[in-house]
């Protein structure tokens, strides 16, 4: 099987920086070290992690998370976290350490700023995603959640100033459209898009890669925005079936059939290693795609 290899696919400047901070700590910390969630959203990233011995807290809530930890040293993931999960890890008298990416960082002083200034703030992101969690703490009461079409509709905002700003791993299209009806509600909305460039630039470029190909494989675990989004836009935009392969497991002989070629990407928090897994794997399928 021919397999066109994506580009730009993989580790992104985020992800690189909270691996690097987290071996930091782990080499220089005599006491406990643990993550608080995922530090990036990856199963093997995060298995490996934890044989070089930080524990993973597992809890979708933050705060509820760090109640969990007893002592020593807590990593804040490459998703960020709210300035109460900060303030409370020092009530708690544990040593915080922030592997936040700078382009998530930028979007919560952002937020904070807009909110200073007197802005309602409405955020596009996924519910649930630990990203949106940490942006919105920034100023409860004044930033408001949405992610689909309805949650705008049912905005009640007083309407005077008006800013609209987004998750940095969403679809690049569904933003757009997202923030296009912001507008259509709030025609003085003062727009600032934070998809992130590592984002942007794998979405387009597997969009592109679709048209070429018969079907993409992106490999990223399920818990990825960025991997789920990359399979939504080549469905949705490249008009190609797109398949999430977290596991080698997971590859299914069945998609293959009929097909020539095949694109692969992977997410921003996918190790290089398993996608040339991946990669050669298809390759070999050749002959058996029927
Ligand atoms: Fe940062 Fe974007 Fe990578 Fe997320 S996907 S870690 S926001 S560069």
């Amino acid at each position: 099987m021919e397999v066109l290899k994506i580009t730009p696919r993989g580790y992104c400047h985020g992800v690189v920086d909270a691996f690097r901070i987290a071996k930091r700590v782990r080499e220089e910390t005599q006491g406990p070290v643990h993550m608080l969630g995922m530090l990036v959203h990856n199963t093997h990233a995060t298995d490996d992690l934890q044989q070089q011995g930080i524990a993973l807290v597992d809890q979708p809530d933050r705060l509820r998370g760090l109640e969990q930890v007893k002592e020593g040293t807590v990593i804040f993931t490459a998703h960020g976290v709210s300035p109460q999960v900060k303030q409370r890890a020092i009530e708690l008298g544990l040593k915080p350490v922030d592997a936040t990416c700078s382009d998530v960082v930028r979007t919560h002083e952002l937020v904070a700023d807009l909110a200073r200034q007197g802005y309602e703030v409405v955020y596009i992101g996924r519910k649930g995603h630990p990203e949106p969690e940490g942006v919105v703490g920034e100023a409860p009461g004044k930033v408001f959640l949405v992610q689909d079409p309805a949650d705008i509709d049912a905005l009640e905002l007083k309407g005077d100033r008006v800013a609209v700003t987004c998750q940095t791993t969403l679809s690049v299209w569904d933003t757009e459209d997202l923030i296009g009806r912001v507008q259509s509600r709030y025609p003085n909305a003062e727009v600032h898009n934070e998809i992130c460039r590592a984002t942007q630039e794998r979405q387009e470029a597997a969009v592109e890669a679709a048209k070429l190909v018969d079907l993409v494989i992106v490999v990223g675990s399920p818990r990825s925005s960025n991997s789920l989004r990359l399979v939504e836009v080549v469905k949705k935009l490249g008009g190609k079936p797109a398949y999430l392969v977290d596991r080698m497991e997971d590859i299914e002989t069945a998609w293959f059939k009929g097909a020539t070629r095949v694109g692969v990407t992977s997410g921003a928090s996918t190790p290089t290693q398993l996608t040339r897994r991946v990669i050669e794997h298809i390759e070999a399928m050749e002959g058996s795609a029927g």
